[in-house]
This record gives C-alpha cells, structure tokens and sequence, in this order.
C-alpha cells in the first residue's frame, strides 16, 4: 500500500507544488488578515470534486474552512493548519508572492509556515481518495484563520464552540520534531507613570523614564532564576528547556529631549514551560513590581496583559504520539524525536480546551518569519506519505 501511495505521490507532484505554489500567492498577511476569503475559497476548489462536507465558520468576517471525511466511525482524526502567514519585509531576494524553485528548495512567504503542509493535508486526502484507501476512522481537516495572532478567531473559535468535536488532533505546522508540547506565553505592557516637566527644572516633575529602567533591572533579575528551572520534555537545545523573559520588545515614553517623561511604558514576553501556569508567572512578576512601588513610591504602575496562551503537553505515549511516531519512523526510516517547542501553536486549543491529545509536525525548511523563507520541496512529498499513513493506521479507529 505504502507503495502505491508512493507512486501517486510522485505521479502528481507538478500538481502538487503547484498548488503549495497557488497558497503563496494569496498574500494572507496578518496583520491585517488580509485575503484569507480568497485562500479560503482556492482551498475550497481544490477539494470540490472530491464530494466531502466542506463548512465554513466565520467569526468577525475571518472564514475558517471544515472538511470532513465521514466513514461513520466512532472516533474521529482532526488535522489542522493555519492560513495566515506573517508579513514579508522588502529585504527578500525573491517576491515573497511570487513562489521561485531553486536548488530542491521552494521560497516564498508561507512556504515553511504553512502554506506547503497545506498542500499536505490536501493531497493526502486527495490521493487516498484516488486510490479507493479508506481511513481508519472519521477524518476531519480545518484550515484556520489568525494562529499569527493567538488564534482565538481562527482554532480557538471552533473548539471552543464545540463546531469541533474530534478524539484526536494533528497540528501540520512546528517543525520536523515531533512537538507533542509546546510554551505559553504571558505578554504584557507595564506603564511607569511619573510627573512631566520642562527638562530645565527636572526637580519639578518625576522621570517615569528612569523608573523604569530600574524598574526593568529589577524584573530581569528573574531571568537568573527562570535559567535554573528546566523542564522534562526533550528539546532540540538543552538551553530551550528553561522558561525565559525578554523585556523591552515594544517600549514607548517620552515626547521630546526637552520634556521629562512623565510615562514611560515597555514589554514583558515571558515564556512559560509546561510544568508552570500564566497564574504563578503573573504572581511572579506582581511581586517584583509591589516590591518596586515600596521603594518607590513616587511611581504609578500600569500592567495591562496583552496576551495569555497557557503552554500545552501531550504525552509521548499517547495513541495519535505513538501513531504519528511509527509513520515518520517507517517512511522516514529513522526515529523522530519528542520536543518541547518555545514558540507556542493552535495545539494548545485541542489539549487545554477540547482536552484532547494533540501533536505537531511539519515540513522542513528554513526562515520562518524570516527573509527568503523557504521548504525542503521533498519534505512536502514525505510528509503527504506520513499523513497518509497516519489516516490509515487501523489503530485510530480502536
Ligand atoms: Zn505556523
């Protein structure tokens, strides 16, 4: 069977990559999400001729696309991926929208990130359907919105809706380790408020800008302690075990050299492992901040949450683990490896919220939110073989 789907594989794979091709370029830059009805709607062509339930579930006009494979099964596989891509720079050697080949490899903006493990999905379920291969249990895809942005619109809304009520769950995107955990993530914006004035008499107003540098002193000491902390999944690098703080991605103050600053505001991305929760790490750097105010009194402080995503983990003997496991092991030829990813993905709305197990895999490539990002062509291609033999594995349907 593995080699007739093999066959096929290599039979379509102009049509393939020409329809990785055709995602590219659709720019669904987000932000601001733009023309994801357009990607929708190519994805949409695609799978028409094949006879699937195919619905669409909007929320705030951002259409997230559902095609189910019904056998009438007790159990039902969902694999998912996300549409929307982050913007391209003007720095790229190519048009980041005008997908360019070279070298075994295929650039443009989405390639690794995930518009070719769309095409995986796609075909998979293509040339099994070509080939008469019935899967093991219901198959259930969804091609979501917003994952660029936290998801909420996108996988977030068809779990939590309960439109999604699936046993397992597939996320085709990460990386060529099998992540079956991911980080959270506790963003926030701290504000210092001190009092203005003209530069020439600072002693009149209170420099919120200098607060906050002592402030941020303060807060990164943490980073000592985080770096003892280490989680039990296996990670690529022994350093991408610790949850980790960077303060300063966005900081804003001040309106002229003139002027003391009277406000003075900047970032904090803290990084959370699976055996930590948002709620301690929050307490965490509360803490750090009354501490501040006592010594400092003179100073207001603002702390408004930009995002929260808990971290997610599934363990490495769960049935869709062990499944996923065993398909790149035989295709692939080789064990893959377990990992704990530091960015954090749609997985967390199956296991957190549907609390299902869920884990990810993806192409290889490279640049990623990067310049020239680009995809290993024949990892397209092994991975439509390890999709289709995970969808077979008559174990899913027990
Ligand atoms: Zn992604």
């Amino acid at each position: 069977m593995a080699d007739i789907i093999k066959q096929k594989i290599e039979e379509k794979q102009d049509v393939i990559l020409e329809f990785a091709k055709s995602l590219i370029r659709i720019p669904t830059q987000n932000p601001p999400g733009e023309n994801y009805d357009k990607l929708v709607d190519r994805i949409k062509k695609e799978l028409k001729s094949e006879g699937l339930e195919i619905s669409i579930y909007s929320k705030n006009n951002k259409p997230n696309l559902v095609v189910r494979w019904n056998i009438g099964s007790t159990k039902t596989l969902h694999i998912n991926g996300h549409y929307d891509v982050v913007p391209a720079t003007s720095n790229w050697t190519y048009n980041p929208f005008e997908p360019v080949i070279e070298d075994g490899k295929l650039f443009g903006r989405g390639a690794n990130d995930m518009k070719s493990d769309l095409a995986t999905i796609v075909y998979s379920i293509k040339i099994l359907r070509e080939l008469k291969l019935k899967p093991a249990c219901n198959i259930e895809l969804s091609f979501t919105c917003d994952e660029e942005s936290g998801g909420i619109d996108g996988t977030g809304y068809l779990v939590n809706q309960k439109l999604i009520k699936p046993d397992y769950a597939l996320v085709m995107d990460g990386n060529d380790r099998i992540a079956n955990a991911h980080k959270g993530v506790l963003a926030l914006e701290i504000t210092v408020i001190g009092k203005s004035c003209h530069a020439a008499w600072p002693q009149r107003g209170i420099n919120a800008f200098i607060g906050g540098c002592k402030l941020s002193e303060k807060l990164n000491e943490l980073n000592q302690k985080l770096s003892k902390i280490k989680s039990k999944c296996n990670t690529r690098e022994t350093i991408e075990k610790s949850p980790t703080l960077v303060l300063g991605g966005v900081v804003k103050g001040g309106s002229k050299f003139n002027t003391l600053p009277g406000e003075f505001s900047f970032t904090i991305d803290r990084r959370i492992i699976p055996e930590e929760n948002i709620k301690d790490a929050k307490k965490q750097i509360e803490e750090i901040i009354d501490k501040f105010k006592k010594t400092n009194p003179e100073y207001g402080i603002k702390i408004k949450t930009l995002l929260e995503a808990e971290p997610a983990f599934t363990d490495e003997n769960s049935k869709i683990s062990k499944i996923l496991f065993n398909s790149i092991k035989n295709i692939k030829g080789h064990k893959p490896e377990f990992s704990l990813l530091p960015g954090f993905l749609d997985m967390r709305f199956f296991i957190n919220d549907a609390k299902i197990p869920c884990v990810s895999y993806s192409v290889s490539g490279n640049n990623a939110h990067g310049d020239d990002e680009f995809v290993y062509i024949s990892t397209i291609f092994e991975n439509i073989r390890i999709l289709c033999s995970v969808i077979l594995d008559k174990e899913l349907g027990l």
